[in-house]
């Protein structure tokens, strides 16, 4: 089958270990009002390729992929096109080849057979939680986080690593809340890394190229103070 692929970056170094091709897939249900590829939300757009022309592809840079590189699948949301992804996979599986699957996690199924052999093929999920707080996460996505945390525990019961990601809104989130995220995390044993990620504003010409209302526009970019702020009291919970 074919896989509906949004674009590639041949050199990324920021999702993930060491130097890593990045596959961007089309196709995400939820609509976060800070999202900066809203071009990947439609499923059916985007490049048509099988699993092997990808694989062929993301292998020609391997040389610079090192030890710690490799191939990250990002989007868009991965889950929607897990049973292409899982072709690709058993290829990078054959091969050696550390990948990591970036994902929101909102379409995880516990019954869904191709989203758990997607999972359970990889060599690191970097899991995104919008918010702790499902209403919270309901005002920003659309959808609420049950999915999300369902799949956090079903990584840890299987010991796939993982890396926590969050975005710091400013003002969108409270201290009592940050605790509840940083409990949450510290509730798992397998997680790698927590990456705390300021907001920032530069998705919003993609919106507006779609014709979309940028609905953050009086938000400004969360500062290293925001950051560092949230890094205190998670960081703080994670060690006790
Ligand atoms: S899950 Fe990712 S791709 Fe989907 S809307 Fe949110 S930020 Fe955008």
């Amino acid at each position: 089958m074919d896989g509906f692929i949004h674009s590639t970056e041949s050199f990324g170094a920021a999702d993930g270990p060491g130097i890593r091709f990045v596959v961007f897939m089309q196709g995400c249900k939820m609509r976060c009002k800070f999202c900066h590829n809203p071009d990947t939300w439609d499923l059916s757009a985007g490049k048509r390729m099988s699993a092997e022309q990808l694989f062929h592809l993301a292998v020609r840079y391997r040389d610079f992929w090192g030890e710690k590189g490799g191939i990250t699948i990002s989007g868009g949301e991965p889950m929607l096109q897990s049973e292409f992804l899982c072709e690709f996979l058993k290829l990078t599986k054959h091969h050696n080849i550390h990948t990591a699957i970036d994902t929101s996690a909102q379409p995880f199924d516990p019954e869904n057979k191709y989203i758990l052999q997607m999972l359970d093929s990889c060599s690191l999920v970097l899991l995104d939680i919008k918010h702790i707080d499902s209403q919270k996460h309901i005002q920003l996505t659309g959808y609420d986080n049950k999915n999300i945390l369902e799949c956090a525990r079903y990584l840890d019961k299987l010991k796939i690593p993982v890396y926590i990601r969050h975005v710091i809104i400013p003002g969108f989130e409270n201290d009592q809340e940050l605790i509840r995220l940083g409990k949450f995390i510290k509730s798992l044993s397998n997680v790698n890394k927590t990456e705390l990620l300021p907001y920032h504003t530069m998705g919003r010409y993609k919106w507006e190229a779609l014709g979309f209302q940028y609905p953050l526009k009086d938000i400004p970019s969360a500062t290293q103070d925001d950051v560092e702020h949230a890094e205190k009291i998670i960081s703080k919970l994670e060690s006790l």
